[in-house]
């Protein structure tokens, strides 16, 4: 089938799902907010309000926390063997590749991305990482430690870690929301989960097929509603665990903060302003669209987006053109035409915050060379733009903007020593990307810089199995791999005298 066929496979039962009215999933039951508030959805290619789903609040916390609580404590989850939590992932795997089309419609309407993107990507590519994840139950265990050998029997072991709360962005919402819970149930560990409130409806739909799938009730809970209530009142719940954020850096420190009350573990995935150097004996070819889809896909709002980048002066004339003509031939519009290459951004405070960086970035003395505002009047369209002539002061040069701008940053001498400087002046780290036919300079440089992914000669990676985190204000932890399960444990030491 191609890409209008499998719209077309989409639209009428995301249509039947958007127009109902939603609710929250607790403790096996859907359920509207004790406040009986709601919030607003709006599809962002238009503007429109599309659905309205529950403002939970803390009451609805409490509630979705107790549940979790229950299902961990008394439940069988925890205790159930691997085979047969994993059984119950992959069967969540297959009902997700099911209705792949009709969730990628869902996601487009109410974040933007384009169907292409959704289905091709984090979506269509979704089942696979829940069946990878699912392939940890049951196989996270400890050491012998032979230390005090003779004296002593010394084991480890890795334990659930209990109640985990999830917090998710509305970037990537399904795709996130998927990683999340899978690898904290392959664990072991019971779920409280809040969608972001510009993007909660693919998450809504997840529930419903966790509850086909056939978990028990109280091991996956989904309580939607703002960040600054519900979110706040997860972070900081007493009686949760865990928690494990995907947002921007500045909710993370205050996540961060929520949770010292009750110590809880926290793993942050924060923002990046990455970069992305480009040497002179780079395969242009390849390097040229990589570099500008880096930034470009989803509409900018990636967090591994490659939005400084450094280019060797011998092909900086050819770089920016050829980066500024990927950016004019990019078509915007509505995700649900395939015709079109890129969708709105999310909201409309996300357009102003992006306008409000073009804009700066102009006022500080900066050459936009392609784009540099808003398409249309109708939706939030940004378009793809580009910026020459700045300098590592600039806000555009060191803030994450998380929209489709790219700032070309003066690259200086194209020693290792100078590259690494430039690379890692910066606050974030959470990816770098460098583009070189020398393997030495690539492996050596990937060695100085400072971030948790350094891609050579790609634009990125999409295995599940691959670890995914940040350095310095990017993060703190692990997701993906086999340590993005283990952030949901706890570690236990017997010593056993002999
Ligand atoms: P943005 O600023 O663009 O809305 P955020 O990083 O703040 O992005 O949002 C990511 C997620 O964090 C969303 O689910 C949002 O509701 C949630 N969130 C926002 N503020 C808080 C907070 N203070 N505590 C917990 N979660 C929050």
């Amino acid at each position: 089938m191609d890409l209008a066929q499998l719209i077309e496979a989409g639209r009428a039962p995301a249509a039947e799902f958007i127009a109902r009215s939603h609710r929250m999933l607790i403790d096996g039951l859907w359920v509207e907010a004790a406040s009986g508030e709601t919030i607003e959805v709006r599809d962002p290619a238009t503007g429109e309000i599309i659905a309205h789903v529950p403002a939970g609040g803390e009451a609805d916390i409490d509630r979705a926390v107790a549940a979790a609580r229950r299902a961990f404590e008394e439940g069988p989850w925890p205790a159930l063997k691997g085979p047969e939590r994993a059984k119950l992932i992959w069967k969540l795997a297959d009902l997700i590749e099911r209705e792949a089309n009709a969730l990628s419609v869902i996601e487009t309407t109410d974040m933007g991305v384009t169907f292409r993107a959704a289905r091709l990507g984090a979506i269509g590519t979704s089942p696979d990482v829940a069946r990878y994840l699912s392939g940890w139950a049951g196989r996270l265990y400890g050491d012998t430690i032979p230390a005090t050998a003779g004296e002593w029997h010394v084991y480890t072991l890795r334990e659930p870690c209990g109640v985990v709360g999830q917090i998710i962005p509305w970037n990537v919402p399904f795709g996130m929301a998927v990683q999340k819970v899978c690898a904290a149930l392959a664990a072991g560990c019971t779920v409280v989960m809040k969608p972001a409130e510009q993007t909660p409806l693919s998450t809504l739909r997840l529930g419903e097929l966790i509850e086909e799938a056939g978990f028990p009730k109280g091991v996956v809970n989904i309580v939607t509603g703002y960040g600054k209530a519900a979110g706040a009142a997860l972070a900081a719940h007493p009686d949760v665990d865990k928690v494990t954020f995907t947002g921007s850096t500045a909710t993370g420190k205050s996540i961060l903060a929520a949770s010292v009350g009750s110590l809880k573990r926290v793993t942050l995935e924060l923002g990046g302003k990455s970069p992305v150097i480009i040497l002179d004996d780079a395969d242009l070819d390849a390097a040229i669209p990589g570099a500008a889809m880096s930034v470009f896909s989803n509409s900018g709002q990636v967090c591994v987006a490659g939005s400084r980048l450094f280019v060797h002066p011998k092909v900086l004339d050819k770089v920016v053109a050829g980066i500024a003509d990927v950016a004019a031939k990019l078509k915007l519009g509505s995700g649900l035409d395939p015709a079109n290459d890129l969708g709105p951004v999310v909201s409309d405070v996300q357009l102003n915050r992006v306008l409000g960086y073009i804009e700066a970035g102009r006022r500080d003395g900066a050459e936009v060379v392609q784009g540099g505002g808003r398409i249309g009047s109708q939706g939030y369209f940004v378009a793809p733009t580009l910026f020459v002539n700045t300098d590592r002061e600039m806000s555009i040069a060191r803030e994450e903007i998380f929209g489709p701008v790219i700032s070309v940053l003066p690259m200086g001498d194209d020693s290792l020593e100078n590259l690494a400087r430039q690379a890692n002046d910066t606050e974030y780290g959470l990816a770098a990307t460098i583009w070189t036919r020398d393997v030495k300079v690539a492996h050596k440089l990937a060695g100085k810089i400072k971030a948790g992914s350094i891609r050579i000669n790609s634009g990125g990676n999409v295995d599940p199995a691959v670890p995914f985190g940040g350095y310095k204000q990017s993060g703190i932890g692990r997701e993906r791999g086999k340590e993005g399960v283990e952030i949901y444990t706890e570690l236990k030491t017997v010593v056993v005298q002999l």
